[in-house]
């Protein structure tokens, strides 16, 4: 069984019709780790998309923004983001936003995907935290059990591999222990955790080994809005008997959700950084 990782595709239908036009085929089931809608000019045909496809979809901060409900107001964004909230609350279809209000803004554990958790930001705040780095990595690690946990959120493909080291740090308490208790020296022996992470290379297939000892964060990308400076979308494919991860990039139309943008008068901040990726 193998499963199409998509995220935040922000309601860019060009480029989500390019992933699923690029990696037909190749997958059973489809994934989406939330942010279907915001910044970009096709919500409704997005989560129409969406609703058909995915056997699990995550809520996104985006997709919580449009409801307009009390804990994830649309202050909270800059006034780019927050302008494409409100026209995306106002183009939504009721029985679209029904969709996106009816989404998980908790982890979810899949059924077939052993020992895997998906979550839109990150284990601790489902809906909101950037893992921008090791170290938020790193804290997320001890806030779930599962081997392998998929995020999306920041628009950035990386893999965070922790690892469990035994008897790297040991500290003696020679004199200490002599004094105090009576001990010929004691050592004590502390297993260190390290987090590091990883750039996945473009069509490469990733071995995801787990165990106790080594466990991994994994965020596929942005399908609509990347932000790692490569315009095209970002997508995986994981295979979860093989335990593989497909990380792949495909161009699409710029221009036409460019113009698309435009003419639904969106923010032109939003409608330029399509063109760098950022
Ligand atoms: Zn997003």
């Amino acid at each position: 069984m193998k499963a199409l990782i998509l995220s935040d595709i922000h309601a860019n239908l060009a480029a989500l019709e390019s992933v699923l036009t690029a990696a037909k085929g190749r997958y059973d089931i489809v994934w989406c780790l939330g942010d279907v809608v915001g910044y970009g000019p096709r919500p409704n045909e997005c989560v129409e998309m969406i609703r058909e496809l995915a056997t699990i979809c995550i809520m996104g901060n985006h997709d919580l923004a449009v409801l307009g409900k009390p804990g994830m107001d649309v202050e909270a964004f800059n006034p780019y983001a927050q302008q494409a909230v409100l026209w995306t609350r106002d183009t939504l279809t009721q029985t679209n936003r029904d969709y996106l209000a009816g989404l998980p803004d908790r982890p979810v554990r899949p059924t077939g995907g052993d020992d895997l958790l998906l979550t839109h930001a990150s284990p601790r705040e489902p809906v909101s935290e950037y893992i921008m780095t090791p170290s938020i990595a790193m804290e997320n690690f001890g806030v779930f059990a599962e081997g392998i946990c998929l995020v999306g959120h920041t628009h950035k493909p990386v893999i965070y591999r922790w690892r469990l080291h035994d008897e790297i740090y040991t500290e003696v308490f020679d004199d200490f222990y002599n004094d105090a208790e009576g001990f010929e020296g004691v050592n004590l022996t502390y297993p260190v955790a390290t987090v590091d992470s990883l750039q996945p290379t473009i069509g490469s297939l990733i071995q995801l080994e787990h165990s106790p000892q080594l466990r991994l964060i994994i965020n596929p990308g942005s399908v609509g809005q990347p932000r790692d400076n490569d315009v095209r979308a970002a997508y995986a494919i994981l295979d979860l008997e093989a335990l593989t991860w497909r990380y792949e990039r495909v161009p699409y139309p710029i221009e036409l959700t460019q113009n698309q943008m435009r003419a639904a008068q969106l923010p032109k901040r939003l409608i330029d950084r399509l063109s760098f990726g950022w």
